[in-house]
């Protein structure tokens, strides 16, 4: 398999709070990875580091051979990593579609805009396409025009993860997508979630609900105080001395 994303030594402190300890690990093209660990174990962080809203330490982050730890938020989305956040904020005016509109970025050019050009209006219509189409798939066309903000917490990761494949990135990176989601939605995106990895996007789900990392991930990385104490199948987690160390806080 390709390594595409490869994570090399990071390391990040916060003052004195060491959040981060020589983390190194890679994801294979088309891989679902697990990102495990108790609360403040630091994989917010390490989402944070990859998509470049923290700066690391020290360490390296590459996709394929190209080195993005210097690059800010959106070169790393052009890069093709997009993330969602543990606790998506929504514009309070907006609706859903507009939302999702605004996370498309090729019509924005300032002179397709200015002189509404043909190629400019040619990729909003695209746009608006694709968007319509990522609300149908992740189950929002109902409230497409509903502001943003009213919706739920669980319609909120979903409008999330609509947002960031706007940008048809080659990764997905979840912060606990299922948390908050309805009970009648998860089983919905749990198969949206397989459609896309079928589809060749590689994920890297952080999540606690393990019913949900079993039918979706063939390998999870497990932190503990900042270091990766564990990297193996879903199944092996709860044989995992060091996995069970983690959790029981020894
Ligand atoms: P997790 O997502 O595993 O629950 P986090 O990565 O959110 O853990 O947090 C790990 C540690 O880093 C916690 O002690 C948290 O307080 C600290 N931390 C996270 N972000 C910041 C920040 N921006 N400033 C200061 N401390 C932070
Ligand atoms: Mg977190």
């Amino acid at each position: 398999m390709t390594q595409l994303l490869t994570v090399t030594d990071i390391s990040k402190a916060f003052g004195g709070n060491q959040v981060l300890k020589s983390v190194t690990f890679s994801l294979q093209k088309g891989e679902i990875l697990g990102l495990l660990g108790p609360n403040g174990s630091g994989k917010s962080t390490l989402l944070n580091a990859i998509s470049g809203f923290t700066r690391v330490d020290s360490g390296s982050v590459s996709v394929g051979e190209a080195r993005i730890d210097h690059l800010p938020p959106h070169r790393i989305i052009q890069a093709g990593i997009a993330r969602t956040f543990q606790l998506p904020a929504m514009p309070a005016k907006m609706t859903v579609m507009e939302v999702v509109m605004a996370a498309g970025t090729r019509h924005h050019g300032i002179w397709n805009g200015l002189l509404s050009l043909p190629s400019g209006r040619r990729a909003e219509r695209e746009d608006s396409q694709k968007a319509s189409q990522l609300l149908e798939t992740l189950l929002l066309s109902k409230v497409r025009n509903l502001p943003a903000a009213a919706l739920s917490g669980g319609q909120k990761k979903l409008l999330g993860i609509a947002c960031a494949l706007m940008g048809e990135p080659e990764i997905l990176m979840l912060d606990e997508p299922m948390a908050g989601v309805h009970p009648q939605l998860r089983q919905e995106l749990v198969a949206t979630l397989q459609m896309l990895s079928q589809q060749g996007i590689s994920l890297i789900i952080i999540e606690h609900d393990m019913h949900f990392i079993k039918s979706l991930c063939q390998r999870c990385i497990v932190l503990d105080r900042g270091h990766i104490v564990a990297s193996c199948h879903p199944d092996d987690l709860s044989k995992n001395q060091d996995v069970l160390d983690a959790y029981l806080g020894r």
